[in-house]
């Protein structure tokens, strides 16, 4: 009875946790399945890039280019998104240490982007460089940073809360409540975040003049690149789904440009 006041009590709070704002593309169990017998044999059937390699000054100037056209892109979407507040999120390319640069990776931190040069070596085309940048200057857009710890802030609080409730009926629980809700806070809505900035980072890579019908393959290099993200993430939707999703994204974007409307991501109206 007690445990089933505290989970009730941390879902309560949790619940209070920011969730998501845009609309993404609804996935089916099947679609997932066929995606991931594919990315299986796929995974067999590709060598895995050299991530190591240094960039070449054409390579950085190229990408310098890249990030240019997505932080204007972006800038648009993201006054459409965030009401007309100021949206400056620049870009940067680690190259160095080597060690540190080859990893195939970037991230957002609310303020900016960090690209990693192992990355710009695994995705040679750069439809899919543009959609993984676009992708994180998305969580920006989305201010997926600040909420994620807001969640990771609520988490926390309602497992102090179970911390004292337990402690005032004598146990003593070594703040193990407190660790365990600020985990649940911080992953409460980290795979809808990701779907979302996907579903965002598409639009971005669309308004910045790629073709968005290129550079699908980028989940499925990723998959290469970790084969047991096809199947299970705890953070991520699988890279399965992902591509499957990123497929429809593009059918809603190119029925809009048919039709001449704007290339907007569609919001969640609020019921
Ligand atoms: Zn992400």
């Amino acid at each position: 009875m007690r445990h089933f006041i505290l989970l009730s009590l941390v879902a309560s709070i949790l619940s209070a946790c920011a969730n998501a704002a845009v609309y993404t593309p609804q996935v089916g169990r099947d679609e997932i399945a066929t995606e991931q017998g594919y990315q299986k044999d796929y995974v067999k059937s590709v060598n895995k890039a050299k991530l190591d390699a240094p960039l070449s000054k054409d390579t950085q100037e190229r990408v310098a280019v890249i990030f240019a056209r997505i932080e204007k892109a972006g800038g648009d979407v993201c006054s459409y998104l965030a009401n007309g507040q100021p949206c400056n999120y620049p870009f940067k390319l680690i190259t160095e240490p080597a060690k540190e640069a080859a990893t195939p990776n970037a991230y957002a931190d609310g303020k900016g982007v960090f690209v990693y040069a192992g990355l710009v070596n695994m995705l040679q085309g750069e439809e899919e460089l543009a959609f993984v940048l676009s992708h994180e200057y998305a969580h920006n857009v989305l201010q997926h940073v600040n909420k994620q710890s807001l969640n990771m802030s609520l988490g926390m609080l309602a497992g102090a809360a179970a911390d004292a409730l337990l402690a005032s009926q004598g146990m003593s629980t070594g703040g193990q409540f407190t660790k365990v809700g600020a985990n649940a806070g911080a992953l409460q809505y980290s795979s809808s975040y990701e779907r979302e900035a996907d579903y965002v980072g598409m639009y971005i890579v669309a308004r910045a003049g790629f073709d968005v019908s290129r550079g699908t393959d980028v989940w499925r290099k990723m998959a290469a690149n970790n084969p047991d993200s096809i199947y299970l993430s705890s953070t991520h939707p699988n890279t399965a789904e992902r591509y499957v999703a990123m497929q429809k994204t593009i059918q809603e974007i190119m029925a809009k440009e048919a039709q001449g409307q704007p290339l907007l991501p569609n919001k969640i109206v609020a019921q």
